[in-house]
Formats: C-alpha cells, sequence, structure tokens
C-alpha cells in the first residue's frame, strides 16, 4: 500500500494498540469495500444475498492479503534499525469506498510510515527493499490461492468418491472456498499491480528509485500473472 509521508522525519509515538486499531479498521473497511467492488459496485446492492457471500470472502482475502503486505513492508524496515509504524489514511479508505461503488478497485488506506534520518540517498536501498516486500508478498499469496483453487478441485473429486457424497451436499461449503481461492487469486495480483505503480506514494515508486531493473521484472512479473488470472477466469466461467 501507499507509504504515506514516511520520507519526512515524523515523531510516533509507539502505540501498538493504536496501530491494531487502525490496522483492523482498514482490513475490515477495505474487505466491505473490494467485495462490493467484486460484486458488480451499486449493481450488486440489487442482490444483497449474493452480495453478502462476496463480501465475507473478500474479508478473508482482504485479511491475507493486506496483514502480510504491511507487515512485510514493517518487518524489512524495521530489520534496516527503522521505525516502522501502520498508519490508516482516511481519505484513502473514502477514495476506496467510492471506487469500489463504481465497480473498480482501489487501495491506498494507509501504509507503514518509516522513520529515518536525513540521509535518503544512503536510505534509498533500503526503503526500496522494505518498499518492494509488500508486492512480493501480493505476487506469492496470489500463487498460492490459485495452488490453492486446484487443489480444491483434486481433493473435491476425492472427497466425494471416498465418502460418496454427492455434490449437492457438500455445494454451499464448496462455493464458499471456490469463491474465496478465486478473489484470492484477484485481489492479490491486482495489490501487486496496483502498488508497483512508479508513482506519488506508491510502493512502486521506491522500488523504481532504488533499482529500475528490480522494478522492470516485478512489475513484468505482477502484471503477467494478472492477465494470466484473467485468461484463466474467462477460460472457466466465460
Ligand atoms: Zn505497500
Amino acid at each position: 500500500m501507499q507509504q504515506g509521508s514516511e520520507v519526512t522525519v515524523k515523531k510516533d509515538k509507539e502505540n501498538p494498540l493504536q496501530e491494531v486499531l487502525e490496522f483492523a479498521a482498514s482490513v475490515i473497511w477495505l474487505g466491505i469495500a473490494f467485495g462490493i467492488a467484486i460484486a458488480g459496485g451499486t449493481e450488486a446492492f440489487k442482490d444483497l444475498v449474493s452480495l453478502r457471500t462476496t463480501i465475507i470472502e473478500s474479508l478473508v482475502v482482504v485479511f491475507f492479503a493486506f496483514v502480510f503486505h504491511e507487515l512485510a513492508h514493517r518487518v524489512v524496515a524495521r530489520r534496516y534499525g527503522y521505525k516502522a509504524v501502520y498508519h490508516v489514511w482516511i481519505p484513502g479508505l473514502l477514495l476506496a469506498m467510492a471506487a469500489s461503488l463504481a465497480g473498480f478497485l482501489f487501495a491506498a488506506p494507509g501504509g507503514v510510515h518509516i522513520e529515518m534520518g536525513q540521509n535518503l540517498s544512503e536510505a534509498r536501498a533500503k526503503l526500496g527493499k522494505s518498499a518492494l516486500a509488500g508486492p512480493v508478498v501480493n505476487i506469492i499469496l496470489s500463487i498460492v490461492f490459485a495452488v490453492l483453487s486446484f487443489a480444491l478441485i483434486y481433493f473435491l473429486d476425492f472427497y466425494l468418491a471416498s465418502t460418496g457424497k454427492t455434490l449437492a451436499e457438500v455445494e454451499s461449503t464448496v462455493n464458499l472456498l471456490w469463491g474465496i481461492t478465486i478473489i484470492g487469486v484477484e485481489i492479490n495480483a491486482w495489490l501487486a499491480v496496483f502498488n508497483l505503480i512508479p508513482f506519488g506514494n506508491l510502493d512502486g515508486y521506491k522500488v523504481f528509485q532504488w533499482n529500475k531493473k528490480v522494478w522492470t521484472v516485478v512489475f513484468v512479473i505482477s502484471i503477467g500473472l494478472y492477465f494470466l488470472m484473467t485468461w484463466g477466469q474467462s477460460k472457466l466461467f466465460g
């Protein structure tokens, strides 16, 4: 996610409870917003039962996608000795919801603010690596969810054959798990692409400033993953 104004030296008081609350609020808000966007924006409110299911699936995915993305920034930055604290960005949350109602995914709900000294050129590599950690986590998670979706199909055949149950008996559970894996691939692939855009406060800008080769490789991988996912979905559902 965007990392806010970490290059300005900002004195953050350590307040673990506040950080957890800001984090939790971002996850819940973003999970609901992404659910609405994936279900089709304002159109989705015509079918509240289906919207509710999509929001539940989205909340599960956003929990993993967002927590591990931000934790990755935080862990890498702290390993370099920086003070790194998550802060919510309220205008970003409002933008995310507005975009979702229009049927688009947008994610700048806040980010890990990294406090560092004034020597930015020396810090550029460390900042770049801290920024890179988030989108890399989303690329990995997207692949993990893709593997899980195939595992689900495989396991389902095996489960039905060995228990003698019919598909109808397990359909609701299977649909929920299937929804989570599919949305998991989509949201994570999209988060990687979005956050790697080399602009503004996005992670991509810091990676680009640090090392253009690394940025190009990771950006090409995430774009490729996103198109592969879109192609896979059209094969499955188109
Ligand atoms: Zn990020």
